[in-house]
């Protein structure tokens, strides 16, 4: 039995609660045609009928931009200041699972080698309420890499939408559990009699073997292949729009922007896919076509990733696919290397 029940018109108070702290409430909102996660400041603007936002909320975690310092030449010499990145207390509700499990693969590479605080300090103050997925798209595939429409890694509350509009609330963390008793009157005790909307279907991809790419990624014949790679991505005009909706991508500039004589140091998103990306000073590019750009990507996400941290590089939400201009969809790649 779930521990709790949130009638689908408290979230009003929720917002109310959250957002007069100061707080951030993000969920699905409509932007133009498309539902996205944004900031929510009124019940009447959360969408509740969506697959997957077109946006992951990895920009709440890590900003498309942030300053990390300002600097100042003065005569004497030059002040450098580190600037302490906000991280007010943030929910996001509506996530969906991919989503949800996603956080973890972003966490394990911005803590590895050094922990970029401005990541943790905003990702601990963050609440994930998910919502199991009760339909999909066809751009979904959550369970070919080992997750499913109810998958609760990565969520702090864990909510199933009922037939009468609620939601039957499962506390999967101890955040959660604080968060709920701090709102005891909004989430309710119970739920025994309730019924649940059913949970989606979500079939593997037939022949695809996220372990099988994996070893066999590690088969340089596989890398070396040029053809192939070249024959497989060739539609790609390296837009990089792949990379920004992608939950787990992460890749990121440091640029200083100003004068010689002040100014600031900022963090911005980056996108392997782009032609600048591995470009040295020196003027060569290891990465000097498209396809070694593409390779690149996936070789992140089914060899780099899940060879160095037990999270994964892919979280099969699909977004890839769906905004893909020139329509090349992950998974053909997926079912290419799986036959190999
Ligand atoms: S969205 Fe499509 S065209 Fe754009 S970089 Fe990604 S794979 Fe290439
Ligand atoms: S690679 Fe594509 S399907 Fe996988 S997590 Fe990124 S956007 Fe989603």
């Amino acid at each position: 039995m779930a521990e709790r029940y949130l009638k689908r018109e408290d979230l009003a108070k929720l917002i109310d609660s959250v957002c007069s702290g100061e707080g951030l409430f993000v969920g699905p909102k409509m932007d133009g045609r498309q539902v996205v996660y944004a900031p929510i400041s009124a019940y009447k603007d959360i969408v509740f009928d969506y697959i997957v936002p077109r946006n992951s909320f990895k920009e709440f975690l890590f900003p498309q931009t942030e300053v990390i310092a300002r600097y100042a030449v003065h005569k004497d010499g030059i002040d450098l200041q580190g600037v302490k990145a906000e991280s007010p207390e943030m929910v996001v509700f509506g996530s969906r699972p991919c989503d949800a499990a996603s956080v973890a693969s972003l966490r394990s590479v911005f803590t590895w080698d050094f922990v970029d605080t401005s990541y943790t300090e905003r990702e601990d103050r963050m609440v994930i309420m998910t919502i199991a997925c009760t339909d999909r798209d066809e751009g979904c595939f959550c369970s070919t890499v080992n997750l499913a429409p109810d998958s609760v890694g990565g969520s702090d509350l864990f909510l199933k939408e009922t037939l009468e509009g609620g939601y039957l609330v499962d506390i999967v963390t101890d955040r959660g559990r604080t968060f709920v008793e701090r709102f005891e009157g909004i989430f309710s005790a119970g739920g025994a009699d309730v019924d649940i909307k059913r949970i989606a279907d979500v079939p593997r991809l037939k022949g695809v073997d996220v372990k099988k790419i994996k070893e066999d990624l590690r088969d340089t014949s596989h890398y070396d292949n040029d053809d192939l790679w070249a024959g497989l991505t060739r539609k790609c005009i390296g837009c990089g729009a792949c990379t920004f909706v992608c939950p787990t991508c992460h890749c990121f500039d440091i640029a200083d922007e100003g004068s010689a004589l002040e100014g600031e140091r900022r963090k911005n998103w980056d996108a392997c896919q782009f032609d600048h990306f591995t470009l040295h000073a020196s003027g060569h590019n290891p990465r000097d076509t498209q396809y070694k750009r593409w390779r690149n990507r996936f070789m992140c996400k089914f060899n780099f990733y899940p060879n160095k941290f037990s999270s994964r590089g892919c979280v099969g939400c699909g977004r890839c696919i769906r905004v893909c201009p020139v329509g090349l969809d992950i998974t053909e790649v997926m079912e290419e290397m799986s036959g190999r």
